[in-house]
């Protein structure tokens, strides 16, 4: 699992700008799909080989109450509490504040490391800087310039120090599938009825809240592992506590899957949080499936207002199956597995450099990629570069001229001519010499 690293502090100290020098590295496994809508506050990012989760807290501000009592805001505390490691970042500019005495008190009862970041320090001298911050008790201050990116990658270097990466999470020769959707949509519900029918072999208890439930079952004599980011309530008990929602689970339980089940309720509009949690799966390149769940309780209107909605706001899935299912009711769960298997499949499959080369030839027959005033790009072979999501290297000259579009096209052209159905496919490009 990638170590989570939260960024904590008052507004205004530059969260937000070192988020985005944390996050921007990645190169990103799909270009911008319109309708994508992407969750800022939490992000992936790599340095020295070493890949992390980032999130920002945003606008967090301690609470003065009766002048004694003080609270951080819910939604920090949180994450905060899923983070391995928090970065605690203050302002060289405006130097040390009663609010940031605050929130050091409160790290400092943390069971899990932090480092003090001081913002803004670009054109100062460090051990100046830092000076009045070593009171905080929070260690070495890092003098830092989140907008200049000095001193930044030390500092993540030093975190991530702390922690031993897997080089390569295991390929399983099995799908390996993640049930995710926001709190109430019938994740737990689709999950009792996957493994009603099913034998279960394993089964792992989670070890802190912020884990899923790994279940290792057999259907028609094939292996599955189901990544369940609810929480299997027991049958028959109706008032359990519902958990928290929690978006570091939900992104650990997509990375650590290869086919994800997104789950929607039929009976509500479709959300921001269905968008955001749709655009993790997206990001992260992983067979997808979609199942509308709740469908028993909608007449045929709603049905097809239904549709449109999905449509319109979840259009950038084109390339997922989507099921329409009564987890209640454990109808539509053998067809949702079909599915399932195909996008494992389409995930995992391997393409022969030569038929490979073959397709970009017809793709680019049919279509060419535009000239950008006197140059023209070539396209010239293509090999596979990976697995889940398949990605294709294709090699040629004047790469960087070729737009947007018409890398979309050639990605959908891949996935056309080889039947990938429930994987998206991401297309690199690599000048040839
Ligand atoms: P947040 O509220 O903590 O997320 O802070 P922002 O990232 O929005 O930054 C607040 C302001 O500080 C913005 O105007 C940033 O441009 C500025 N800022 C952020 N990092 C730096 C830095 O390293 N140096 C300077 N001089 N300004 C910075
Ligand atoms: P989770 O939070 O996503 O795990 O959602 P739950 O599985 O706990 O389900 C939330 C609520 O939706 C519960 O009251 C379920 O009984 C109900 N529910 C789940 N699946 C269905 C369904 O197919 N149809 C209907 N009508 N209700 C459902």
């Amino acid at each position: 699992m990638k170590p989570t690293i939260a960024l904590v502090g008052r507004p205004n100290v530059g969260k937000s700008t070192l988020f985005n020098r944390l996050t921007k590295s990645r190169d990103a496994l799909v270009a911008d799909l319109p309708g994508l809508t992407r969750d800022r506050h939490y992000g992936h990012g790599r340095v020295g080989g070493k890949p992390y989760l980032v999130v920002d807290t945003g606008g967090f501000e301690p609470v003065a109450d009766d002048g004694i009592l003080y609270e951080m805001a819910r939604q920090t505390l949180q994450a905060i509490d899923e983070a391995d490691a928090v970065v605690f970042i203050v302002d060289a500019r405006i130097g040390l504040t009663p609010q940031d005495k605050l929130i050091a008190n409160r790290l400092r009862q943390l069971d899990r490391p932090v480092r003090l970041a001081v913002n803004k320090a670009e054109g100062m001298q460090a051990s100046i800087v830092a000076a009045e911050f070593y009171e905080l008790g929070l260690g070495e201050p890092w003098a830092i310039s989140a907008s200049h990116g000095e001193g930044v990658r030390g500092l993540m270097e030093d975190i991530l120090d702390g922690f031993t990466v897997d080089p390569e999470p295991e390929t399983l020769d099995h799908p390996k599938i993640a049930i995710i959707g926001r709190p109430n949509v019938g994740k737990s519900t689709l999950v009792n009825a996957i493994l009603g029918e099913e034998r279960v072999i394993a089964f792992d208890q989670p070890g802190t809240t912020r884990d899923s439930i790994y279940i290792e079952f057999e259907r028609n004599e094939r292996p599955y592992t189901v990544i369940d980011t609810a929480g299997v309530r027991r049958r028959g008990k109706v008032n359990e506590a519902i958990e928290k929602f929690s978006v570091v689970k939900t992104m650990q339980a997509i990375e650590d899957a290869n086919v994800a089940v997104l789950v929607l309720d039929a009976s509500q509009d479709v959300a921001e949080q269905d968008a955001h949690i749709a655009g993790f799966a997206l990001e992260a390149g992983r067979a997808l499936v979609v199942a509308v769940n709740k469908w028993e309780s909608l007449d045929n209107g709603q049905r097809e207002q239904v549709k449109r909605d999905i449509a319109r706001k979840l259009g950038f899935l084109d390339f997922a199956r989507f099921h329409y299912i009564s987890a209640l009711q454990g109808r539509g769960v053998g067809d949702l597995f079909a599915s399932i298997d195909a996008a494992y499949e389409a995930a995992m499959v391997k393409l022969p450099t030569p038929r490979l080369t073959r397709a970009l030839q017809l793709a680019v027959e049919k279509q060419a990629p535009p000239r950008a005033g006197m140059v023209r790009p070539k396209l010239k072979y293509a090999h596979q570069g990976g697995v889940n999501p398949p990605v294709v290297v294709v090699h040629g000259t004047a790469l960087e001229h070729i737009p947007d579009s018409y890398w979309r096209y050639l990605e959908h052209s891949f996935l056309k001519m080889f039947k990938l159905q429930g994987t998206p496919l991401k297309v690199q490009f690599k000048r040839s010499a």
